[in-house]
């Protein structure tokens, strides 16, 4: 059950708050992140970038909100939909990609979750990833659901991400 507890979980001078409380209430930060954050996932970034500019060049939209860059229609509506990828969006260091604001905002703490693993991770994400997804296939799960990544991005679901 929810509370009504509404802590600042963001990125406030550059200190880690640590993750949201299982079932708390919680509001977004300021957007504020660490800069040496923005540098050990630019690599990733840069990627993402590549994506964001393929969905800008096919009739896409942009936009910066708390602290990463949101692409959303024109070809990521069709990359989404491929069949091993299926997600309403993916993130990709500090850029997302959404089918749409809709399927964005309904993940959108979700994929923050990752934004923070790929702080952490930089480069080393995407093997990580991979190695978490193994590892959980060859404990009997599921490479995704039970993925350890994504099991730690869900986390930041019950964080509320206000307009700016
Ligand atoms: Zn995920």
């Amino acid at each position: 059950m929810a509370t009504t507890d509404r802590r600042n979980v963001g990125y406030g001078g550059g200190s880690d708050p640590g993750a949201p409380e299982q079932g708390a209430s919680v509001t977004a930060g300021s957007g504020r992140r660490p800069i040496v954050g923005y540098a050990w996932a630019a690599p990733m970034t840069l990627f993402g970038l590549s994506i964001g500019a393929v969905t800008l060049l096919t009739g896409g939209r942009v936009e910066r909100r708390h602290g990463v860059i949101e692409f959303r229609d024109g070809a990521a509506q069709r990359l989404l939909r491929l069949p091993f990828l299926r997600a309403s969006a993916i993130t990709v260091g500090h850029v997302i990609v959404g089918r749409d604001s809709r399927s964005i905002a309904s993940c959108r703490g979700h994929e923050h979750g990752h934004v923070r693993q790929t702080e952490r991770w930089g480069v080393l994400f995407m093997p990580a990833y991979f190695v978490a997804g193994v590892w959980a296939q060859l404990r009997g799960g599921h490479w995704y659901r039970d993925n350890w990544f994504e099991r730690d991005a869900d986390r930041y679901c019950e964080l509320e991400w206000p307009e700016q």
